[in-house]
């Protein structure tokens, strides 16, 4: 292996770089990444940047003398356009080719919208650093907010509206928000944050459409209500980025699809990040993840398959996602299937820990405010402790 290829130059895409260097790859890596930014990280954006806290410049991954130790060509606001797997070249938006002998694809996800948007002023996702400059001088402007969505990002925003004393409404689908994600009980856990801060919670009520001519104005809902916004977040999850894919004959099936090894359907192509569904073996299934430790953790057995593609490793890590919202740290680690028992709450409900189960099978922990017994947590699913003893333990 001389020519390693990553597309998509965030957080996974560096981490692989960065791996592969530490475990001695010194043939040429080269980095193709849409954004003109050097590789910056997502987290601040919806909080310390949003907040006017740090300034850009603080949300890089890494310092300038880091990023030349690695010795990587950077092809910054170059698209990757096509993947030819039997030929093993990408093909870049300005017409070049670029020849690997293993590439990565980590090209993430983007924001998904909704119809009618297209144009209107007011209306924002938050992705990219771009996103979220636009968002907070629109933040500024001290506009009627409405959130579309009740999931973290979104959630994120809306707290930042509040710290700043803009009137706020969070419109979400479902009956609960993140009750996908987190189940019912738990994600009124987390939209009671909300209330108490004085966001209006709208639940079971789904978008119909904007009215205004170039900017918005109200959002109307299906059931005929209207809400008056002169800023709207729409934060309805991300979808994976991998149109550039769609003529490759690598199997897509919500992402990447992968093996448990990180490799996707073609020889020395792998995934890692947001962008890949891999076969966890610990869980039977093809999983997704969208946060920051996968990426990071999944890029590092990346890394290492290539290097030694004879005798590769399993990634089977234990899901972990954090949010900040209203000066509260709300945390996840495993899954949040089957039953949920909550085995601490404070008097205030400021704090609380949830406890996920499948029969005798430990399955998760929700934490509100409560790192410390998270970690504890954390440290029993990756050992595969049982329910009995993650009861005793966090109890
Ligand atoms: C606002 C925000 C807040 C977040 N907060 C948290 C948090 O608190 N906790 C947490 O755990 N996670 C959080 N996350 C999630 C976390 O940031 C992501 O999981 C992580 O960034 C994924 O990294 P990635 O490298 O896989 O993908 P990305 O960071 O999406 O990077 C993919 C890169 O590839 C580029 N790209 C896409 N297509 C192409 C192409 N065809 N050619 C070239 N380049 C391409 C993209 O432009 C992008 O630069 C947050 C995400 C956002 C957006």
């Amino acid at each position: 292996m001389k020519r390693v290829l990553v597309v998509g130059a965030s957080l996974a895409g560096l981490c692989t770089a960065e791996a592969l260097r530490r475990n001695g790859y010194d043939g040429s890596l080269t980095l193709v990444g849409d954004e003109q930014a050097m590789p910056y990280d997502r987290p601040p954006l919806s909080k310390q940047l949003l907040s006017g806290d740090w300034a850009p410049e603080r949300t890089a991954l890494r310092s300038d003398e880091a990023l030349a130790a690695l010795e990587v060509e950077f092809r910054l606001g170059e698209r990757a356009r096509a993947l030819d797997p039997v030929a093993k070249t990408v093909e870049l938006s300005g017409g070049s080719s670029l020849p690997y002998d293993a590439l990565v694809v980590a090209t993430g996800a983007r924001p998904r919208s909704l119809p009618g948007l297209r144009g209107l002023e007011g209306v924002h996702t938050l992705r990219t650093l771009g996103d979220a400059l636009a968002l907070r001088d629109a933040l500024a402007k001290r506009p009627r907010v409405v959130i579309v969505g009740g999931g973290f990002v979104g959630a994120e925003v809306a707290a930042e509206a509040r710290r700043r004393d803009l009137p706020v409404t969070l419109v979400e689908a479902l009956p609960v928000p993140l009750s996908r994600g987190l189940g019912e009980r738990m994600g009124e856990a987390c939209a009671r944050l909300h209330v108490r801060n004085g966001v209006r919670v709208l639940c079971g009520r789904a978008v119909a459409g904007f009215d205004g001519d170039t900017a918005v104005e109200r959002v109307r809902l299906e059931d005929g209500s209207t809400i008056d916004a002169d800023l709207v977040v729409v934060g309805i999850g991300a979808t994976p980025a991998v149109g550039w894919l769609a003529d490759s004959g690598i199997r897509l099936d919500d992402g990447v699809l992968c093996d448990a090894y990180c490799r996707a359907s073609a020889p020395d192509v792998y995934a890692a990040g947001d962008v890949a569904r891999w076969f966890h073996p610990g869980y039977g299934r093809h999983v997704r993840l969208e946060n920051w430790t996968n990426a990071r953790e999944q890029a590092a057995v990346v890394a290492r398959n290539m290097l030694d593609p004879g005798s590769p490793v399993e990634y089977t890590p234990v899901p972990y996602v954090w949010s900040d919202q209203y000066g509260t740290r709300i945390q996840l680690a495993g899954r949040s299937s089957g039953d949920v028992r909550i085995v601490h709450e404070g008097e205030d409900q400021e704090s609380l820990l949830a406890l996920y189960r499948d029969g005798d099978r430990f399955e998760g922990a929700l934490a509100i405010n409560s790192a410390r017994r998270l970690l504890d947590c954390r440290r029993l699913l990756a050992r595969g402790a049982d329910w009995h003893e993650a009861l005793a333990t966090a109890a």
